[in-house]
């Protein structure tokens, strides 16, 4: 450290050129983040020093954390389905593992998971001491529930499905999930971390969650398309009084357990994440959501135009192309299989599309 502080003008001088040089989102194709609603922004500035990690000083964004919880699970078809706000997929992802293996503590646990999984399975498996079963997709990306089957077996914890996979934009078949959960016994965790904020508001959703009776666990991502501030996501369970499993005793705060695995946590981006449900409500997210899909529609017609099938007709907004060469100055993202994948977030507007479709053309003549 410096023995002496700088001057506050330098200092914000050195942070604004550092800032200069992060990319600004116009021309990000590639991410499941996008700049905050303005009103998540406003939010965020009036809870900056909120700690939930000790939610007896701040019970008034504790009472937010709730109503978060309250708003999602109602949107998952819950609405008393025990909750909390985590960092994201990956905590909610390792959480919802945690207390699957507590649900049926076997000697040598697995888990069956689809190919198309976020990585955040294999850290938490790697933490939690688990085997991590893949599962192949069939030729649609999804998830191939015939030798999923062949993968469980008594030592299995948990299954997992995806709404929305981060690489092709598909959904699982969880209903199907749901009824083989059921019939072996095994919990299922939904990973909804980015879907969980678009299928719900599309025309005619399929049921991906808690209406289906074998679904435990579902991640949801207000850092997503919930357009909050980050680090925002939310881990869902059927029944609240699974955390309890998690809890550890925390004498000197004011509660006096808790099941959350960061003990510090912000209240800002949970607040920012109510503010932006209740300011757009069911019709204002269906309209963002209907934007994001016509503009991927767009986009994969207009790369069709061009000479660049898609991989897959995606069920939410992400796009995939055999296409490798990208236009210069997009950023753009290669799927594992070396597709071009493009996230058509609220920030990639038509015009963005539009642009994005000009440069290609340009590219290819
Ligand atoms: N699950 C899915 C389906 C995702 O797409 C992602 C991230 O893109 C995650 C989990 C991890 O989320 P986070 O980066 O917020 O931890």
């Amino acid at each position: 450290m410096r023995e002496h502080g700088c001057p506050e003008e330098d200092l914000f001088s050195f942070l604004s050129s550092k800032r200069r040089e992060d990319l600004g989102y116009r021309n990000i194709l590639s991410s499941m983040c996008t700049p905050p609603h303005p009103v998540a922004a406003r939010t965020h500035a009036m809870f900056l020093e909120t700690n939930l990690g000790d939610p007896g000083l701040f019970p008034g964004t504790a009472s937010l954390e709730e109503l978060l919880v309250q708003r999602l699970g109602a949107l998952m078809h819950h609405p008393g389905a025990g909750g909390y706000a985590t960092s994201g997929g990956t905590e909610s992802n390792i959480q919802a593992f945690r207390i699957a293996k507590k649900q049926k503590p076997v000697t040598s646990p697995n888990v069956v998971v689809p190919a198309s999984s976020h990585f955040s399975f294999q850290k938490a498996c790697d933490i939690l001491g688990l085997e991590m079963r893949t599962a192949p997709l069939d030729d649609q990306f999804r998830i191939d529930t015939e030798t999923l089957e062949g993968l469980i077996d008594r030592n299995t914890v948990a299954l997992v499905g995806i709404v929305g996979t981060t690489e092709y934009g598909v959904v699982d078949p969880i209903a199907c999930l749901s009824d083989l959960a059921e019939d072996r016994d095994t919990f299922l965790h939904v990973d909804a971390a980015f879907g969980g904020m678009v299928v719900p508001f599309l025309d005619r959703p399929a049921a991906f969650d808690f209406q289906l009776p074998g679904v435990d666990s579902i991640s949801v991502d207000p850092h997503k398309m919930g357009m909050s501030t980050i680090p925002a996501g939310c881990l869902l369970v059927r029944n609240p009084r699974w955390f309890s499993c998690l809890n550890v005793d925390t004498p000197y705060l004011t509660v006096k357990q808790e099941c959350t695995l960061a003990g510090t946590r912000p209240g800002a981006s949970v607040a920012a994440a109510v503010a932006v449900l209740e300011y757009l409500g069911m019709d204002g997210m269906r309209a963002v959501v209907a934007g994001c899909m016509e503009n991927t529609r767009r986009l994969i017609e207009g790369m069709e135009t061009l000479g660049y099938p898609r991989a897959v007709t995606p069920d939410v907004n992400v796009a995939t192309f055999s296409c490798d060469h990208p236009p210069a100055g997009w950023r753009v993202s290669k799927t594992r299989a070396g597709h071009m994948r493009i996230v058509c977030m609220p920030h990639v507007t038509r015009d963005v599309i539009e642009a994005f479709l000009g440069d290609m053309s340009d590219t290819n003549a």
